[in-house]
Formats: C-alpha cells, structure tokens, sequence
C-alpha cells in the first residue's frame, strides 16, 4: 500500500518524535559556544582509567569527545570532588590527583581537547573546534582550610570551587548536613570564609554558591565582589529539595549579575521523583553502606564507582522523568531571575544515570535547544542559556579581580 504509506507519511507533524532536533535548532547549537558547568566525569578519569575518546558504543558515560561533539558542547567544567569520607586526611592530595587527571587526558588529545583558565581560550577553543577543559572544585573542604592551598589550585588552573559539597566544613554550612544535630555548623559562612570569597574574588576564580546551606548562600551573596554562580542547582519552586535554590534565591542572584545553571538530576527537576527516591533513601543508603563495607572487609578500598553501582540499580526502579520536567526548570528560572541568570549545569556523570528521558549524554544537548524553540525563546536568547550567560559572568569575574589586583597595587 504504497500510496496510503506516503498520505500518512505527508500528515506527520514537524516533529514526529519526541526528542527530535530541527534544522532550526541544529543551527542554533552549532552557532553557540556550548557550556557545560558540571561534570563528574574525573573520577572516571582516575578510578576506572576511564579515556575521553572512548568511541564504545556501550559505554554508559554521559561525556565523552565524539558525544560533546555531537552534542556541540565546547567547554565543561571537570568536576574536582574529592568524596570526604574516603578520602579522610589526604583531601589535597586526593584533588591534586583529579586535577592530573584531566590534564591527561587533555595530553592524550591535544588535536580535540585543550585546557582553558579563561575566557579567551573558552573562545580559541571555539574557534579551533576543540572541546574546552576546565576545572572546578566541588566541595571547600579541598582547601583544608588553608588559604594558600585555594591559590595554588588556581595557579594550578581551577576557575570556581564550591564553598561546600553536601559536607558542612571548617568554613561553610552546607544544605547536606544543615539538619544534622552531630554536625557542628557555624549559621552560615565563618569570617575566615568571608576573608576565602573575598579571596577567590582578587584570584579571579567563580564562588560557587550549589550545596550551601541557605544562610551560607546569603552571607555569601552580601559578602562576594564579583558575581556568583550556582555551577550545578535548580529551582525549589518547583521542585521542593534543599539542594535547589528559592524564587528570592533566583532574585539575588540576578541582582548580583551572577547565574544559576540548571541541574539534570531527576530527583532536583522532577517533584514525583523526588519523593520516590526519597521513600526509598533509607534502604538504599544501607544498601550503598554494606556494599562498601563489604568490600573493605575484603581490604578493598572502595571508590565513587563502588557506591554509584549500587545507586544505580536503585535509581532505575523508578520512572524517568519526561524531559519537560527539565525543561520547565530553564523557563522558571529564566522567568524568575530573567533571561540573563540562567544556564546549563548538567551534573553528567555524577548523579547514577538518573537523568530525564532523553538525556542520556552530552549528545542529547540540542534536544533541550530544541525544546527552548518549541515554548517559544529566540535563538538569541537560546544561545545565553547554552553559554553566553556563564561566559558573561566568568569575564566579569575575570574584570573585578583584575580591578582588585590593581586596586592592592597601589596602596
Ligand atoms: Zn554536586
């Protein structure tokens, strides 16, 4: 039925499947400088000797070249996490390792990836059509509260560091442990975490305000010089989790220039399956804690890979989200703080492949350009919440600490 196959053929929408990228948006990708601000994948770089030109067409990882390619990803941010527990009493040397790793890889690629500290490369990476590599530190406990170890790691080439992970430390209470009785908090931000943002500002390198508690992110707001960035959070508003950030939170930061770019996490941008993984949080987390016990029962020493195994299998015991829980994400927060505020900030490879459906690497990306076209945002506006924003916000940084550095050469 040759005939009736080519009528049905004819009436088919423009979009016939979900997930499905127009020319239009392919061209929107493809004229953008694409950024990236949060991905996990060091830890496999250093505990499964994991390659970034891996062409395995099996392989779960949510970034490597040819998916950043296809993706037109141009720059991420390398996530330098250094897991507080196993990682206890060597904190430096367990970032220092992270920070090798992506340095290797870039080696191992130099014709498609490159290091970038800046701006400027981020823009000569772009133009030499290579993937950018920068690095940030996830967690303030990596400095070991010592200030001349934060200005090592950015001569080192850090460029943001958030000033807690999920553990509150010497200096910043985080959203992780706020209502942890055991745990010793501080209401917020201590002054010698004041005397660190102010010192992050003179270097040059992004506050990162993902995973405080909320008096650290306000006491850090009041405190910072240069703009903040949220590298890795979304909205609370819609969905109600301590990680994600209020409509005022939304407002201050539009107000201090900075941006909030948006977390892929299932359980950050989807109510429903949030409080699924909530029910299930407590025999998951003993499960996660026999499984590494287990092992170091067996003088093994485990790693994020043990745990995010277990994690895994619990996470698919619960239904993607649809992409448009994501998606509604960006529209908030680009309503809320405004077009300017607002970016991409994945968590690739750090959240156990619960990521809504659809988004399954860096490739996905113009999926989520072409979801922004169909509710209606222009290609200008698209191409600030892929990159231009961030971009704005790490050159304003770059400015205020040129200003300051000159401003300390004169007294
Ligand atoms: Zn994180």
């Amino acid at each position: 039925m040759p005939t009736i196959l080519a009528v049905l053929a004819l009436s088919l929408p423009a979009h016939p499947q979900a997930g499905a990228v127009s020319a239009k948006a392919r061209e929107i990708q493809n004229s953008a400088i694409v950024i990236d601000t949060h991905a996990d994948t060091p830890q496999r770089f250093l505990d499964e000797n994991y390659d970034i030109g891996s062409t395995d067409p099996n392989d779960r990882g949510h970034i490597s070249l040819d998916k950043a390619k296809a993706g037109n990803l141009g720059a991420e941010f390398f996530s330098i996490w250094v897991e507080p527990e196993t990682n206890q009493g060597h904190f430096a040397r367990h970032t220092l390792d992270l920070i090798d790793s992506v340095y290797e890889q870039a080696a191992r690629h130099p014709e498609r990836m490159m290091m970038a500290f800046s701006v400027e490369d981020i823009e000569r990476a772009h133009r030499e059509h290579k993937l950018a590599a920068l690095l940030g530190i996830e967690g303030g406990h990596s400095i070991e509260n010592d200030i001349r170890l934060l200005r090592d790691y950015y001569r080192l080439g850090v460029r943001y560091m958030t000033l807690s992970w999920s553990n509150t430390n010497e200096f910043a209470d985080s959203s992780g442990d706020i209502n942890d009785p055991r745990v010793e908090h501080h209401n917020g931000l201590t002054e010698g975490g004041k005397k660190i943002v102010l010192e992050m500002n003179r270097l040059g390198m992004l506050v990162d305000i993902s995973h405080v508690a909320d008096k650290t992110f306000w006491d850090t707001i009041a405190v910072t010089e240069a703009p903040v960035i949220a590298s890795h959070s979304s909205a609370r508003a819609l969905t109600n989790h301590p990680r994600n950030m209020t409509d005022d939170m939304l407002r201050a930061v539009a107000k201090n220039g900075g941006v909030v770019q948006v977390n892929f996490y299932s359980a950050f941008v989807d109510e429903n399956y949030r409080k699924a993984a909530d029910a299930q949080s407590k025999e998951r987390d003993a499960a996660v804690k026999a499984h590494i016990e287990g092992l170091r029962a067996a003088g093994k020493t485990p790693t994020y890979l043990d745990s995010d195994r277990i994690e895994r299998e619990w996470a698919a015991k619960i239904p993607r989200p649809p992409m448009s829980s994501l998606i509604d994400h960006i529209d908030h927060i680009a309503k809320v703080a405004g077009i300017d505020h607002v970016g991409l900030g994945s968590d690739f490879d750090g959240v156990s492949g619960a990521t809504p459906q659809g988004i399954d690497s860096a490739a996905d990306l113009p999926k989520i350009t072409q979801a922004l076209l169909d509710r209606g945002y222009s290609a200008d506006d698209i191409r600030k919440i892929l990159g231009g924003n961030i971009l704005r916000v790490f050159g304003e940084a770059e400015l205020v600490s040129r200003k300051l550095q000159a401003t300390a050469e004169q007294k």
